[in-house]
């Protein structure tokens, strides 16, 4: 890596790491630190649940990357001025995006470092999920509703059950909830809202735990002032680490002034936002709105698609995230063309966005048009009536 280029160190290569090596591989001299050998297309995971093998189609092993890349797998600890220390060595960098993430309960996500190790864990839980009749969920997220909906999708006599604290897909529109509700109704999934009572492990075969991220201790500079409580790192409006303007931060563990809901796609949006203003230091952009997007599959070729308030369910929306798994995973391994697409998908929700905010505007406006109206109206009337008895007289 002998040449003019600056180094930037890419810590993770989830959603957010791997938008800023697509974006940024022709400017720097890239090295991406994983704990992992490879990338995983997280959102369709649970199809893995029931055949493992296709993991190798939402995967892409890093040491075959074709963005010329230095990969170096080791677990980061803790970063001091331009070094990051990683269990096994250190590497000095001019630049340093950190998109570590999050993380999540096993087998639902995973910090194997071998992709064929994965694919094990994998077809132990296929083989588990088959050896157990009653199955238990707990937590009724986005990420509760879809491994429900895939399990009793493909395993209809099995006992499926899902407790949740609050009210199903609670942080969605009404509509979404509505919606997943009734088709896991339709599949004969058990559900239990507002669940405070004791735990129901022991009455089950089965019992997977999906009650949201986590996060892992990552030390900077020994400041500890830069953590929220849940170990999130706080970023300024350019997504910069507020303690070293060297270091720049994107996805589940940045917290912006958005606090936007952690997605892949708000991940992704957060990397070209990073890769823009590390190939322009000397006009930054700041962080701009990321739309609440999310397609919620519901097992058996149905999804929900949600955008901000608006929402709609059936085989389209499940079509759409067959699209956008091909999609991001080929443009992540570099194939030719499918860069432009991702783009052009993106754009699309932008698009979307500017479309739903002047519908918010009309809508917003329409009852103030017909106060005016009425009040034009009753004007009017008082003036016709003094015109009335203006004759009168
Ligand atoms: C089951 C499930 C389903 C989901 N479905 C959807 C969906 O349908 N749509 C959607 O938009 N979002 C979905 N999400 C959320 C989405 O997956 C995350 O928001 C997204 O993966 C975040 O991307 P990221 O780049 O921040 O981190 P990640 O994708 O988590 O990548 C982080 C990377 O950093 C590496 N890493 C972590 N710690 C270290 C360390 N200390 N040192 C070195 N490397 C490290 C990890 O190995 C990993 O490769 C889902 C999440 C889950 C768990």
């Amino acid at each position: 890596m002998k040449n003019s280029k600056k180094t930037l160190l890419i810590i993770g290569g989830g959603f957010a790491g791997m938008t800023i090596i697509t974006q940024t591989y022709k400017q720097f001299n890239i090295i991406l630190l994983d704990q992992k050998s490879y990338f995983e297309f997280i959102p369709s995971i649970f199809n893995c649940f029931i055949h493992p093998e296709s993991i190798f189609d939402l995967t892409l092993q890093f040491k075959n990357s074709k963005f010329g890349i230095l990969f170096i797998q080791g677990k980061l600890t803790h970063i001091e001025n331009n070094i990051a220390f990683y269990e096994g060595g250190k590497i000095e960098f001019d630049y340093c995006a950190i998109t570590i993430g999050s993380n999540y309960t096993h087998p639902i996500k995973s910090n194997i470092p071998k992709l064929s190790d994965r694919f094990i864990e994998l077809k132990k839980t296929q083989q588990k999920i088959i050896e157990s009749s009653t199955i238990l969920i707990i937590g009724g997220g986005t990420v509760g509703v879809e491994l429900a909906c895939e399990i009793k999708s493909s395993y209809k006599s099995k006992t499926v059950a899902l407790i949740t604290k609050s009210k199903i897909l609670s942080t969605m529109p009404k509509s979404a909830s509505d919606y997943a509700k009734k088709r896991m109704n339709d599949l004969g999934i058990e559900i239990q809202e507002n669940y405070k009572g004791h735990s129901l492990n022991s009455n089950f075969d089965l019992v997977f735990n999906c009650k949201g991220n986590s996060y892992e201790s990552v030390r900077l500079d020994d400041n500890f002032e830069m953590f929220d409580p849940q170990k999130q790192f706080l970023v300024d409006e350019y997504l910069k680490i507020r303690t070293n303007p060297k270091v720049y931060c994107a996805g589940d563990i940045c917290l912006s002034s958005q606090n936007e809901t952690k997605t892949a796609f708000s991940a992704e949006m957060q990397g070209e936002i990073v890769a823009y203003n590390l190939k322009h230091p000397n006009k930054l952009i700041k962080s701009y709105w990321i739309p609440n997007t999310y397609i919620i599959s519901l097992g058996g070729w149905k999804a929900i698609f949600v955008f901000e308030t608006f929402t709609f369910g059936g085989f389209l929306p499940y079509l759409m995230k067959l699209f956008i798994e091909i999609v991001v995973v080929n443009d992540f391994r570099g194939v030719f063309g499918f860069n432009t697409i991702h783009q052009i998908m993106n754009y699309i929700v932008y698009f979307m966005l500017y479309i739903y905010m002047i519908f918010q505007l009309l809508y917003a406006i329409a009852p103030l048009g017909s106060k005016i109206k009425q009040d034009q109206r009753i004007e009017l009337k008082r003036i016709q009536q003094e015109i009335e008895e203006f004759k009168k007289q």
